[in-house]
């Protein structure tokens, strides 16, 4: 990359997710049959090591399973959802939801990532059979703004810069064109994903989205809007520092001072903006209260895992976080409580 490009590391973070996500499928951790598309010379890739694929474990599943309630909590009130996926990257949670039981519950999926991410997804969703089928006729499939962008009727993948003014950088999901109707339909329930986004960006960029979101479906009488964040947290303790220093030597810089230095402090992110709720939870705490124990008797003779105490150390500064927004009598109290 040119010198001047400091966005490349954070661009490259995506390469990471992708291959611990293709690492945690190979080692029997997870199901996916998708996410090898998107890794390039996928075969040939090493393995990582036992405790990035627990963690991965824990936080796909965790996150499944957020979503999967959001889901069923639609169809109970008789609507579809959408979702919009911030930061996506090469995640393949639209094709697994999209070929999954709930499939006819998904009004629309929108992904949205720096344009050199969306322009390489987009050409590897057009290229292959498996993923492009999963997105309908190929008549619907359509390529556009130069390949950076592609649309088809249920999924939709868009570039942006995430720390822009988000009523100029997403206008194209919330405007109205000629007749045709916004992208995001502001009376279905909603769901935001940022997964391991966040900390790329400020305080004040990551809450005017929340912020900006929030306004959006406010604006109607039933509005119904959730929003998990998958995050590290804590940075501040002596574990916390050595992370962000692993970090630094790949110079991936994290904006600002940890806007979140504790547990207690997650869920602030969501009530300071005016969210009717939030909730946080720890890997390490999903990982041993939360995750079905069959799953875990599972996944715990996959590999030796001999340095349980950092494993616990690595997951107790990662959370997510929830908060839900309702503004109409949507009765989403049930969302993970
Ligand atoms: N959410 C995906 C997952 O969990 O597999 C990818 C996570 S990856 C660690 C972070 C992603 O956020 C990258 O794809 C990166 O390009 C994207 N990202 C970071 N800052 C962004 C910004 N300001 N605008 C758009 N995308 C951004």
């Amino acid at each position: 990359p040119p010198p001047h490009d400091t966005d490349a590391p954070i661009r490259l973070t995506d390469n990471d997710a992708a291959l611990a996500k293709l690492s945690a499928v190979r080692q029997n951790y997870l199901s996916d049959p998708f996410i090898k598309y998107f890794v390039p010379r996928a075969s040939f890739q090493p393995p990582r090591p036992p405790l990035i694929n627990v963690g991965t474990f824990v936080r796909t599943v965790a996150i499944d399973d957020l979503v999967d309630q959001w889901m069923n909590l639609s169809s109970e009130e008789g609507k579809k959802c959408q979702i919009v996926s911030l930061g996506a990257g090469s995640d393949t949670r639209f094709w697994q939801l999209a070929t999954g039981p709930q499939k006819d519950c998904l009004s629309k999926y929108i992904e949205i990532d720096f344009l050199e991410i969306t322009m390489k997804k987009a050409m590897a969703i057009k290229k292959n059979k498996d993923l492009s089928a999963v997105l309908g006729a190929a008549a619907d499939v359509r390529l556009e703004q130069g390949g950076s962008a592609l649309s088809s009727p249920l999924y939709h993948l868009l570039p942006a810069d995430l720390r822009r003014d988000p009523s100029v950088a997403l206008s194209s999901l919330t405007n109205v064109t000629g007749d045709a109707p916004p992208l995001l339909d502001p009376s279905l329930p909603t769901l935001l994903i940022f997964e391991c986004v966040l900390v790329y960006m400020s305080p004040r960029e990551s809450n005017a989205l929340l912020q900006w979101f929030h306004a959006y479906f406010s604006s109607q009488g039933d509005g119904v809007l959730g929003a998990i964040v998958y995050e590290m947290f804590g940075l501040g303790d002596s574990f916390g520092r050595v992370m962000v220093s692993n970090l630094k030597t790949r110079n991936v810089s994290l904006p600002g001072a940890d806007p979140y230095p504790t547990f207690e402090s997650l869920p602030s992110r969501f009530l300071n903006l005016h969210y009717t709720s939030a909730r946080a939870l720890t890997l390490k705490d999903i990982r041993q209260a939360y995750i079905d124990p069959n799953d875990l008797d599972r996944i715990n003779k996959l590999e030796l895992l001999d340095e349980v105490e950092e494993l616990n150390l690595v997951l107790d500064h990662y959370a997510i976080t929830w908060g839900l927004s309702i503004v109409g009598s949507g009765n989403r109290k049930t969302f993970w409580d």
